[in-house]
């Protein structure tokens, strides 16, 4: 059972993965590694340019297939992983200046805090065993590799008349992004540790149910702590493929995503071909959240849908205000400032077959990417100094989502002669707002429906087959429970 001295035995190296600083306005003209450096194996280095044009070269960037690591729109600048490997070169008339230029040794593990898969698995479990009429944990697909998914479901015994509607966190979409993991396990623990001490953690499983998925990505986290600790992608295929840009809303429509398979944005041969990808898409089918947060890292971000150019949601009161009313609750690493919200495009740059997309249109989740951690900490900060920190703060995110779900909005159920039904189409539309062409809610197999709403009044039209029901509703800041009998 001894998971942490196994590990040394693997990788017998000490855990602080940066080796080297070189500082400021440095080099690399047309260059990649300088010579000498270049062939020496698991050296990788992360580049931090500070761009002159920050939307349009960032675009360049992501369309050159250059790792993109973190960015700081509001300093204009972005961090490149840049492999020993690489052919690529940066020139300074494009790109501007690398204003610093950090080597990583990718063969060093992760500080020892952070978790590998196993070690996952087992704490989940424990959770499980100490807390059984809160917590239960289930396999919910299993990788290319044959790892077991899990999902975690924190929620107390209390029944509610028109079920209970879910909040989902997951975290490692990418391999790397370490800390996210430890976001999601801490979600987990304080929901089931607090129960029995903390009024409105009471109130929260009683009437929701938290589902986590602490990692999406077990083979990417296994290659991290065995090969590369700068791996991003999953391990199917000669390559891996970047499973957040494998969902198949828009797959491959906004050139915010490689066909390259070397490269580490690649989407995968075809639109949800990964393991990963289908588990995720069959559990959310399932659950159907009202609100979700994936978790990532790094750059200080609070993103929301859509994310290729130019596109908004239909509800963007209630998305947008949420993104945007999460970032004020995250103050930066730095203390200076706040997280910054927005679409990816609007930010930072395009992203087609990204999960956040296809989460709200196909099943009308509220779905929120939340990129931990500042440039300064990357992706792998020292666990001592930040993992406490950054859980911690984070909480403000999620527990707002909850919030969110209990308070503002209509939650329905729909029967006929008494029975649940799942087959009708719920339309809710302003009466207030001029020209509101309203949203399509779909119904839950349990025959509920869900939606968060800013306070005011709607019409809620519910049909199935040649049967309307039409009812007003006022919504104030408390969630308002609908019976409709069709
Ligand atoms: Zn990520």
């Amino acid at each position: 059972m001894n998971i942490r001295a196994s590990r040394f035995a693997i990788l017998c190296r000490p855990a602080a993965a940066v080796a080297a600083v070189l500082t400021s306005t440095v080099l690399l003209a047309g260059t990649a590694f300088a010579h000498g450096e270049q062939d020496q194996i698991g050296k990788s280095r992360i580049l931090t340019l500070k761009l002159r044009d920050f939307k349009a070269q960032m675009r360049e960037l992501v369309e050159g297939g250059y790792d993109i690591a973190g960015a700081s729109p509001g300093s204009s600048t972005v961090d490149i992983v840049q492999r020993a490997s690489s052919q690529q070169s940066f020139n300074k008339e494009i790109f501007g200046q690398v204003i610093e230029s950090k080597i990583v040794d990718t063969t060093i593990a992760p500080d020892v805090g952070y978790k590998t898969s196993a070690e996952v698995d087992e704490i989940i479990h424990r959770l499980a065993n100490n807390y059984p009429d809160l917590v239960t944990v289930e396999s919910f697909g299993r990788t290319h590799e044959g790892r077991d998914l899990w999902a975690i479901r924190v929620t107390s015994q209390a029944k509610q008349k028109a079920g209970k509607p879910v909040v989902f966190l997951n975290a490692l979409h990418h391999a790397r992004e370490v800390m996210t993991v430890e976001v999601a396990l801490d979600a987990a623990d304080y929901l089931a540790t607090n129960y029995g001490t903390n009024n409105e953690v009471r109130d929260w499983l009683d009437r929701a149910e938290i589902w986590i998925v602490p990692m999406v990505n077990p083979d990417g986290s296994n290659k991290v702590w065995t090969e590369d600790s700068m791996w991003r992608k999953n391990t199917s295929g000669s390559d891996g493929v970047d499973v957040n840009r494998n969902y198949p809303y828009r797959w491959n429509q906004c050139n915010g995503s490689s066909g390259t398979p070397s490269s580490d944005t690649y989407r995968g041969p075809s639109a949800g071909s990964e393991n990963e990808t289908q588990a995720m898409m069959a559990l959310v089918g399932r659950i159907r959240p009202v609100y979700s947060i994936s978790f990532h890292s790094y750059s200080e971000l609070v993103l929301y849908p859509y994310s290729c150019d130019g596109e908004h949601v239909p509800q963007r009161e209630v998305v947008e205000g949420g993104g945007k009313a999460m970032a004020q609750l995250l103050p930066s690493d730095g203390g200076s400032g706040k997280y910054a919200p927005g679409t990816s495009w609007e930010i930072l740059y395009a992203v087609d077959g990204g999960d956040i997309d296809w989460m709200y249109n196909t099943h009308n989740v509220i779905p929120y990417v939340i990129e931990l951690n500042s440039t300064s900490q990357g992706f792998q900060p020292s666990f001592s100094a930040w993992r406490n920190k950054t859980v911690q703060k984070v909480r403000a995110a999620w527990q707002y989502v909850i919030r969110r779900t209990l308070q503002s909005g209509i939650r329905g159920n729909v029967t006929v002669a008494g029975e649940s039904v799942d087959n009708a189409v719920v339309r809710v539309t302003s009466l207030i707002k001029e020209g509101d062409v309203g949203q399509m809610i779909s119904v839950k197999g349990d025959g509920t429906f869900h939606a968060v709403l800013v306070p005011g009044s709607y019409k809620v039209v519910v049909a199935r087959g040649e049967r309307t029901v039409e009812k007003t509703v006022l919504v104030g800041g408390d969630l308002v429970t609908l019976d409709v009998a069709l």
